[in-house]
């Protein structure tokens, strides 16, 4: 059987600007796509109107762009895709492979995680009180191999970790929307940081529940600030730098473990980008903490 072709995407949640750990991670899938003669697409999750602005995702796209970064076909929005994730949940629902929830956090604590109203037996919600959807997962210890970390193991337990696919507010969940789409846009291969590494083997649940059988998946490490925090947008990570692209290339690179000469930084982005492509070493990237 011919090899399927290779398609990668950068997936980011528009709740600020890129900064450099999502760099890292948009180009380590760009790397990983180019280097495999496919495609990179672009895919803005903008599920959660409370945390999100359409200012960062004009930030966010025009700061891909100064980095040369394009991708292969028009970005996908999430928010534009309502109606995909409404028919999934409600087919899920019909199926007993979803079910609705009106627990609140604080009972579920109160209940070591289990549902004091049996939510997963399909009980109907009562009246008018808002409810969520859960995923009803089974019990699985799940061996998996990441293509960068290797071997790993995770275990998934019914009722405990079931998680949200369309929350009480309304808006659809990222375990479900990444999936739903990862699948529509034919995803081979998910490059993205290690802080959604555990949510893998729940992912592989839900891509079975719809048909489909899960992709490649390579997790790199988070980028770690001063104090050892994760660099994402809650813990402030500054902006990058759009008037240095080529300076934060050649930086980004250098975190990927990639040693590009010194004198490349006099370059364009795009000379940055080729030489990155031609002498892309996957195994250079370092397993922890960047
Ligand atoms: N949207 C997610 C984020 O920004 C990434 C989704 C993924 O790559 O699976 O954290």
């Amino acid at each position: 059987m011919a090899e399927q072709t290779y398609r990668g995407r950068f997936a980011p949640s528009p709740t600020g600007p890129l900064h450099f750990g999502s760099l890292v991670t948009a180009l380590a899938s760009f790397m990983e796509a180019r280097t495999h003669q496919g495609q990179w697409l672009v895919r803005i999750e903008d599920l959660d109107p409370l945390r999100e602005s359409t200012h960062a995702t004009d930030q966010i796209l025009h700061s891909l762009t100064c980095h040369g970064l394009i991708p292969d076909e028009p970005v996908r929005f999430q928010s534009r895709r309502h109606n995909a994730y409404q028919t999934i949940i409600d087919t899920l629902l019909q199926r007993g492979t979803a079910y609705r929830c009106a627990c609140s956090r604080k009972q579920l604590l109160a209940h070591q995680g289990r549902h004091p109203e049996r939510c997963r037996n399909g009980n109907s919600v009562p009246g008018d009180r808002p409810f969520a959807v859960r995923f009803a997962l089974h019990d699985e210890t799940s061996d998996w191999h990441d293509e960068l970390l290797g071997e790993q193991t995770q275990t998934v337990r019914a009722e405990l970790d079931d998680p949200v696919i369309l929350r009480k507010e309304g808006f659809y969940a990222y375990q479900l929307a990444v999936v739903a789409d990862d699948i529509d846009q034919g995803i081979t291969d998910v490059v993205r940081g290690s802080d959604l590494l555990d949510m893998t083997a729940q992912q592989q649940q839900i891509y079975r529940a719809l048909g489909a059988a899960p992709p490649r998946w390579l997790h790199i490490p988070v980028i770690l600030n001063e104090q050892g925090q994760k660099l994402s947008k809650q813990n402030h990570a500054p902006a990058l730098d759009g008037t240095q692209p080529s300076r934060n290339l050649m930086t980004a690179l250098q975190a990927l473990g990639q040693q590009p000469p010194v004198a490349l930084e006099r370059s364009g982005t795009n000379d940055i980008l080729d030489w990155a492509v031609r002498h892309w070493r996957r195994g250079a990237i370092p397993l922890t903490s960047l």
